[in-house]
């Protein structure tokens, strides 16, 4: 049972220049040792503080760690407060799968219910949450949740609040494949940097290679009469592959797909399967694998 702590944080965090705040007794700070932790995935909260800036809240937090607190918090410009490098109680009950706090790290944010996210603090919330992920190998699509996505019952948190999943997903995506992405963890898997210039569009039921860890957008192309879009993924190794569905610029869905050794999946685009108010125009993809899509026409 091990107990890993996130000794780690100041250095992947400014490496991607970000501004980190270490508050006395973080590197020792902690639930107890007697369950594990082994930090896998992020999940981003709000603190419920007055609205503007609340400079006491990491205080709060180390005063009152037993009860609530997080291993992070991040304020309205963007610096990453580091209040303990251990288990940290962020996530109360959740759902059958998702992270707790065995497996995950909390982040949480100088925000509250109806309150507008500061730019400074959602971009530096984004760049040091893909920094975390590169670190810990594990692309957005499976290793970044929000409180209120993960908690049991459903509904008993809210937390981040106005903030979409999927899209938040994609974005920390974007960062994560970005030269400043923070450097990756040396014994397992890294994720490469990307080395590709802008794809062309692909041609109609062109195969498109998507190169670990860099998400790639296909075009939706409108179905002939009596034929409907098919999109396939295929990987040659066993692979988590996101995929998010838009309409123009709106997300209209995003799923996980688990893709077996030398197997596929597959969805169709249809009104009914893949969007809220209508047909994607555009589909984007990315795995930590290399894996291959094609958007067939098939009849109806
Ligand atoms: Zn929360």
């Amino acid at each position: 049972m091990s107990y890993e702590r996130v000794l780690w944080l100041p250095g992947v965090l400014r490496a991607v220049g970000l501004q980190v705040v270490e508050h006395p007794g973080w590197t020792t700070r902690g639930l107890s040792t007697a369950r594990p932790f082994t930090p896998r995935a992020v999940v981003w909260h709000h603190d419920a503080s007055a609205p503007g800036d609340s400079p006491g809240v990491p205080d709060y937090m180390i005063h009152n760690f037993s009860s609530a607190a997080a291993q992070c918090w991040v304020d309205r410009a963007g610096r990453w407060h580091l209040i303990a490098s251990g288990r940290a109680p962020h996530t109360g009950a959740v759902l059958p799968g998702m992270p707790t706090n065995e497996t995950s790290i909390g982040v949480e944010t100088d925000h509250t219910t109806g309150e507008d996210w500061p730019p400074a603090l959602l971009a530096s919330l984004r760049r040091g949450t893909a920094a975390i992920l590169r670190h810990l190998g594990v692309l957005p699509g499976v290793g970044l949740h929000f409180h209120r996505t993960i908690c049991s019952p459903p509904g008993r948190k809210t937390d981040p609040d106005r903030l979409n999943l999927a899209a938040e997903r994609e974005q920390v995506a974007l960062a994560m494949t970005s030269a400043t992405g923070g450097p990756s963890r040396g014994a397992g898997a890294p994720l490469p940097l990307p080395s590709t210039p802008p794809r062309p569009v692909p041609e109609e039921d062109d195969l498109m290679l998507i190169p670990a860890g860099t998400p790639v957008t296909l075009p939706v192309p409108e179905a002939a009469p009596g034929t409907i879009r098919r999109l396939y993924v295929a990987a040659a190794d066993a692979a988590d592959v996101s995929v998010i569905f838009r309409q123009g610029a709106k997300v209209t869905r995003a799923i996980t797909w688990h893709v077996g050794d030398g197997q596929s999946a597959m969805a169709s685009l249809t009104a009914a399967n893949t969007a809220i108010g209508g047909l994607p125009t555009s589909v984007s993809i990315s795995a930590r694998t290399p894996v291959v899509a094609v958007i067939a026409a098939v009849p109806a």
